[in-house]
């Protein structure tokens, strides 16, 4: 298929006559001045004229004496009368594409402001985190806590793809999910663009990219069962007091398919400064042992929170 043709326009530097169409007009229409081919350019969409039945012989040739533009298959210059043997080509004009404008740089001071707001806050937490008041404590109370997981051998419900089902699954359900998302042709986009064919002329050309779009990848979850330990239930024992001292609780297994699980163990020492305001610190059990009931310490308060810093609790 032969892509349409239309004339280029030129401009007259020496009249200012606008608009002289490049095939046609090879002189100005008005004061006969020879077409400068540099001068060319694209017409408007609403300003185009068709170069009818127009054949195209290669771009004209630039007569190196004058300047003047002659058709390819010319021999000497319609101006000047010089031959044309091994002139230059005319110049091709191409489109000037709207290039996307560059974001403008962001003004210095509205970067500075969060950023300042952000080092003062920084500063405010590490100089509340820093600062501590020191005073008098006495040990409040005493309280422990020992827990012991118990598991059980038994089916647990759980869900994974179909195609990763483990061998032990039963009772299996099966459920569409999204799993992933692929690129996949979605048509062409197709535009219109202008070639300079450098003899006064241009053609539009059809130019076409493949067009893509995202969807998302269903494939097959499973919901299935299969046997194995899980956390049932929890043995606690807890008291209040260093006497009598922590003891794990005892676990009744109440079938072989019950066992022991995780331990897990807390001991906690509340103090009590002088103005009856309580803190409680967790501790080692050996540290929490060392701490008698009423005895005197004197103790660092964090200036933000007010909570006690039980690192800096050591006996008077
Ligand atoms: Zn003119
Ligand atoms: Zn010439």
């Amino acid at each position: 298929m032969r892509e349409p043709v239309f004339e280029m326009l030129w401009d007259c530097r020496y009249c200012g006559e606008k608009k002289l169409l490049g095939l046609t007009h090879r002189h100005c229409a008005r004061c006969g001045a020879a077409q400068d081919p540099a001068a060319r350019y694209f017409p408007a969409e609403t300003e185009k004229v068709a170069a009818l039945d127009h054949r195209y012989v290669g771009a004209d040739s630039v007569c190196r004496y004058c300047g003047a533009a002659a058709a390819r298959q010319a021999h000497h210059c319609g101006r000047c009368g010089a031959a044309l043997a091994d002139s230059a080509a005319a110049p091709l004009h191409a489109l000037s594409v709207a290039s996307p404008s560059p974001t403008p740089p962001r003004p210095t001071w509205r970067l500075l402001l969060p950023i300042s707001l952000l080092v003062a806050v920084a500063i405010t937490v590490v100089i509340g985190l820093v600062w501590k008041t020191e005073q008098g404590f006495v040990v409040a109370a005493h309280h422990w806590q020992r827990a012991i997981s118990v598991e059980r051998l038994g089916p647990v419900r759980q869900s994974a793809w179909c195609s990763e089902l483990p061998a032990a699954a039963r009772d299996v359900t099966r459920r569409p999910e999204q799993r992933s998302r692929e690129r996949v042709p979605d048509g062409e986009e197709c535009r219109l663009e202008k070639q300079d064919q450098g003899d006064g002329t241009f053609k539009e050309v059809r130019t076409c990219s493949p067009r893509f779009k995202e969807q998302p990848v269903y494939e097959d979850k499973c919901d299935f069962a299969v046997e194995k330990w899980h956390a049932e239930r929890q043995a606690k024992a807890e008291g209040d007091g260093r006497h009598p001292a922590p003891y794990w609780p005892s676990v009744a297994h109440s079938s072989p398919n019950e066992r022991e699980g995780a331990r897990r163990e807390l001991y906690t020492v509340v103090f009590r400064d002088a103005a009856g305001e309580t803190y409680r610190c967790e501790l080692p059990e050996r540290a929490w042992t060392a701490f008698a009931p009423g005895a005197a310490y004197r103790g660092k308060v964090r200036a933000v929170g007010g909570s006690l810093d039980c690192a800096s609790l050591p006996p008077r």
